[in-house]
C-alpha cells in the first residue's frame, strides 16, 4: 500500500506517512487506492473482537514488508493493555432503538485512545529500529492532548509538546494533562482558541527544512495512522448493529477536526454498507460547508462539548480529495482559496458527490442538555455532552438537518466519544446526578504542572524554540 498527498500525486510508503504531518505541497497523506472489502470477509469478521478488527484493518493498509505481521500484533496488543473493559469498545443497547457505542474505555476517557495508543506504539516501534528520536507538537482542543501525552509519556524516544486554549477546556480535561507531567512532556496553557494555536503551529509543521532537521511531526489527525486505525471502531460498529450483513446502518458522528467522519467515509470507500452522518456543535462551519457548499473559516466560540470547538477541520481536505474521486485539482483549488479567502466554494459537480455522501445537523447547547437530560430520563444513562449532539440527531432534535441520503427505518449507531465524567460542567448544567470515573478521583491531589503563555508571545517561535532545546538534548545523550 501507498499513500498519495491530497495535493500532488507522489508516493509515500507507511512509515513516511507514519513521520509526515503536511507533505511538502501542503497536502495531507491518503492511501493511493482503497482496499475493498467484500460481504464474504465482512461475514468472516462478523464475531471478531474489536482489537481483531484493528489487526485486519492494519493488514490492509500497512505492507508486511514495513511491519511484519508478528511486530504488528505485539506492539497494538501493548496498545489496549490499558484499557478498562475486556472488549475495549461496548456496544449499548437502550430503549426506542438507541444505539451508542462506547469509545472512551482508554487511559483519558475518550475516543482519542483508540488511535493514539497504536500511533505512538508504531511510532516507537520505527524509532527504536531506526534509533531516532521524534518530536510531536500537538494541538488541542481538549482531548487529544491528554491521550498524546498518556500515550507517550516515558518513552525514550518520543517528546510530545503539548499546546492548549487556556480556559477554554472542560476542567477535567485540564487536569487530565497537567497532572500526567513526565520528562517528555512539554505543557503550554496557551491564551487563545485552538484554532488560534493551529495557525501558529502550522508555521512550524509546514516548515519542510525545519521538520527534517528536528525530526518534528504531529499525533492531531492530520497523522494518518490515527485516521486508519479510526476505521476499526466503524467497521465494529457495523458488524454489531446490521441486522444481516450487507443491510445498510447510519453511523452518527460528534464533529470537530472530522478525523472520525474521515475515517468513515474511508470505510464506506472499502464498501462497508454504512450512512455517515456527521453533527456539530455551534461551531457549525462543516454543516454549513455540506448544505450551502460554502466553507467559510468563521471564529470558534465556547460550547458545551469544547473537543468540537473547531472551525478549521484539517480533514475536510481528505474528505474532499476521497469523495470527488481523488481530484488533486479540485483539493488544491478549494484549499488555495480558502486559505487566502478565508472562503471557498467546490465546483457543482465535486459538491453533489460529497453530498451523496454524508449527511450533517447541527446541535446548540441547549440541544446538547436536552438530548443529555432525555437519554437519562429513558434510559438512566449518561452521555457526555459530544456524545449528545450524536444522540440529539438521533432523537430528532437537532437544528438544520441536511439529510440527502440518510435513510429511515434503518439501524442507528451513536458513536460515544467521551465519558460523561469527564465532563461535570454540563451534567451539572443538565440537572443530572454527577458521574464518577476512578480515572478521574486518581487526579485529585497530584501536582499540576504546565506553563503559561500570554497572547503576546510569538507561539510559533516559542514551539521552534521548544523543538530545537529538545533535539540538542537528544543528540547529547
Ligand atoms: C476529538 C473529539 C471529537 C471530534 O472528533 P474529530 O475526529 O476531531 O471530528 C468529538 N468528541 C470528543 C469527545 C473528542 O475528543
Amino acid at each position: 500500500m501507498k499513500y498519495v498527498s491530497t495535493r500532488f500525486k507522489v508516493t509515500f510508503g507507511f512509515e513516511e506517512a507514519l513521520f509526515c504531518c503536511f507533505t511538502e505541497d501542503g497536502g495531507l497523506l491518503m492511501p493511493e487506492t482503497t482496499p475493498k472489502v467484500s460481504l464474504e470477509t465482512l461475514k468472516k469478521w462478523k464475531n471478531l473482537t474489536y482489537d481483531e478488527i484493528v489487526k485486519q484493518v492494519v493488514g490492509l493498509f500497512v505492507a508486511e514488508d514495513e511491519v511484519p505481521e508478528d511486530a504488528r500484533d505485539k506492539l497494538l496488543d501493548n496498545a489496549f493493555q490499558h484499557f478498562d473493559t475486556k472488549d475495549i469498545v461496548c456496544l449499548k443497547e437502550l430503549n426506542d432503538g438507541l444505539n451508542v457505542l462506547e469509545l472512551w474505555h482508554g487511559d483519558t476517557l475518550a475516543f482519542k485512545d483508540l488511535a493514539m495508543t497504536c500511533t505512538v506504539q508504531f511510532l516507537n516501534y520505527f524509532l527504536k529500529k531506526r534509533k531516532k528520536h521524534f518530536t510531536a507538537v500537538v494541538v488541542t482542543s481538549g482531548d487529544t492532548g491528554s491521550s498524546a501525552i498518556y500515550g507517550a509519556r516515558n518513552l525514550k524516544t518520543i517528546d510530545v509538546i503539548v499546546l492548549y486554549p487556556h480556559n477554554r477546556i472542560s476542567k477535567l480535561q485540564e487536569l487530565m494533562m497537567t497532572t500526567a507531567g513526565a520528562d517528555n512532556i512539554h505543557l503550554y496553557a496557551v491564551d487563545g482558541s485552538s484554532d488560534d494555536i493551529d495557525i501558529a503551529a502550522m508555521k512550524v509543521w509546514t516548515d519542510a527544512g525545519f521538520i527534517k532537521e528536528h525530526n518534528v511531526g504531529t499525533m492531531n489527525s492530520m497523522n494518518w495512522c490515527r485516521i486508519m486505525i479510526q476505521i476499526a471502531h466503524h467497521i465494529y460498529a457495523y458488524l454489531k448493529v446490521a441486522k444481516q450483513i450487507g443491510d445498510p446502518v447510519n453511523i452518527i458522528i460528534p464533529c470537530g477536526g472530522c478525523g472520525n467522519m474521515t475515517s468513515c467515509v474511508l470505510a464506506r470507500d472499502m464498501r462497508l454498507p454504512i450512512q455517515p452522518v456527521g453533527v456539530s456543535n455551534k461551531n457549525d462551519s462543516f454543516h454549513k460547508m455540506m448544505k450551502f457548499n460554502e466553507r467559510v473559516l468563521s471564529n470558534v466560540s465556547v460550547s458545551l462539548a469544547p473537543a468540537m470547538d473547531i472551525a478549521l477541520a484539517q480533514n475536510v481536505e481528505r474528505i474532499i480529495w476521497l469523495l470527488t474521486d481523488r481530484s488533486y485539482d479540485i483539493v488544491r483549488h478549494a484549499m488555495e482559496d480558502f486559505l487566502t479567502n478565508k472562503k471557498s466554494k467546490l465546483p457543482d459537480s465535486a459538491y453533489k458527490k460529497m453530498c451523496d455522501v454524508i449527511s450533517t445537523s447541527v446541535a446548540s447547547d441547549e440541544i446538547i442538555i436536552k438530548a443529555m437530560k432525555r437519554c437519562w430520563e429513558e434510559n438512566q444513562y449518561h452521555i457526555c455532552p459530544h456524545t449528545a449532539t450524536a444522540v440529539a440527531h438521533f432523537y430528532g432534535i437537532t437544528e438544520g438537518c441536511f439529510a440527502v441520503r440518510e435513510e429511515k427505518n434503518v439501524p442507528s449507531v451513536c458513536l460515544a466519544t467521551a465519558s460523561a465524567a469527564k465532563f461535570a460542567e454540563a451534567v451539572e448544567k443538565a440537572d443530572l446526578p454527577p458521574c464518577h470515573s476512578p480515572k478521574i478521583q486518581a487526579l485529585e491531589g497530584i501536582k499540576e504542572r504546565y506553563e503559561y503563555v500570554a497572547k503576546d508571545v510569538d507561539w510559533a517561535d516559542l514551539i521552534r524554540n521548544k523543538v530545537v532545546s529538545i533535539s540538542l538534548r537528544y543528540q547529547k545523550k
